[in-house]
């Protein structure tokens, strides 16, 4: 089942008790492409500005498996933007700034040779630009979105259109208590699934782990234990937790509450890496041998027997 994406591809400047970095690549689609291209292909639509480095083109198309003939290059337009400051825990972070730029534009079309993708995920952006390119599907495909606080707070009304129009949303507890004004992850979850998307909620708490509350069940995992000597910078976790989830589904041509249980474990793995370096370095030097050793040890630390 094909998999398509739409998001953010921008700009980031990061700053970590681990050090720093300045204008790298980063944006929600970016990460998630990133980490789903390990498992399927992926296509790529969104829109850089004239500022786009060709040093991030090229880094983006050093990862075989994404496609970026949905990738509009705007001349007189700027990039997405975003800087972000992590406290010394590294779990909390502050938003330093946010350039909207080709976002506060008319959002990128869909190829033609792309209306047959029957998985989509709308990563974090602007909730119009999200709907809009849902909207451009005659066929409705598999679609789960991502969404932040910023959105939250600026397009709500919009962003609940959208969850009502989508299978399944993935957000980080925050997000879904500040959403819902409930205080438990669990039940905000719920809330967010009474009032919106047809199957399913994934609520992701960081280094605790996720949570799938679907309308057939509900399931958990944990995060892959990683000690704060391995965590440089946390940047894109949620995003390619997203690209893990949905390439297993998309290559599982699947999405039943059991491949869904699944895929969380795919996107766990995934996000373990991200962290482990700056930007997208991590996961520009992986292999599927790595994917799949930390996968069989990550089903080893999490498989229970009922009879021992
Ligand atoms: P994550 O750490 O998974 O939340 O994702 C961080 C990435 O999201 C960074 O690369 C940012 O460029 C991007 N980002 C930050 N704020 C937004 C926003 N409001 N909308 C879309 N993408 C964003």
């Amino acid at each position: 089942m094909s998999l398509l994406v739409t998001g953010t591809i921008g700009i980031d400047t990061l700053h970590a008790p681990t050090g720093e970095a300045s204008g790298v690549l980063g944006g929600s689609c970016a990460y998630f492409a990133a980490a789903a291209s390990q498992l399927t292909p992926v296509r790529v639509v969104g829109a850089v500005g004239g500022d786009w480095p060709e040093a991030h083109e090229r880094q983006l198309r050093a990862f075989r498996n994404i496609c970026l003939d949905g990738l509009e290059r705007r001349a007189n337009s700027q990039t997405f933007a975003w800087g972000g400051r992590y406290f010394d825990n590294m779990n909390r972070r502050e938003t330093l700034f946010t350039r909207l730029g080709v976002l506060e534009e008319a959002p990128p079309k869909v190829p033609a040779k792309y209306l047959d993708s029957r998985t989509v995920f709308l990563a974090n952006s602007h909730p119009l630009v999200q709907l809009d390119l849902l909207r451009q599907f005659k066929d409705r495909p598999f679609a789960v979105c991502d969404t932040m606080d910023l959105w939250i707070n600026i397009a709500r009304p919009e962003l609940m259109q959208l969850l009502s129009e989508v299978d399944g949303v993935i957000m980080n507890d925050e997000e879904a208590m500040q959403l819902t004004e409930c205080r438990n992850v669990v039940t905000a979850g719920r809330q967010v699934l009474a009032n919106g998307p047809r199957s399913f909620v994934v609520v992701k708490k960081g280094e605790h782990g996720a949570i799938l509350i679907h309308r057939d069940g509900v399931a958990s995992v944990p995060a892959f234990p990683a000690d704060l000597a391995q965590v440089v910078d946390p940047t894109g976790a949620g995003d390619t937790f997203a690209g893990g989830f949905m390439a297993h589904v998309a290559r599982a041509g699947r999405n039943d509450f059991d491949t869904l249980r699944h895929a969380m474990a795919w996107g766990t793995v995934l996000a373990s890496f991200t962290i482990e370096a700056f930007g997208l370095e991590r996961l520009a030097r992986l292999d599927a041998g790595q994917v799949d050793d930390r996968f069989r040890a990550f089903r080893a630390m999490t498989a229970f027997d009922a009879h021992r």
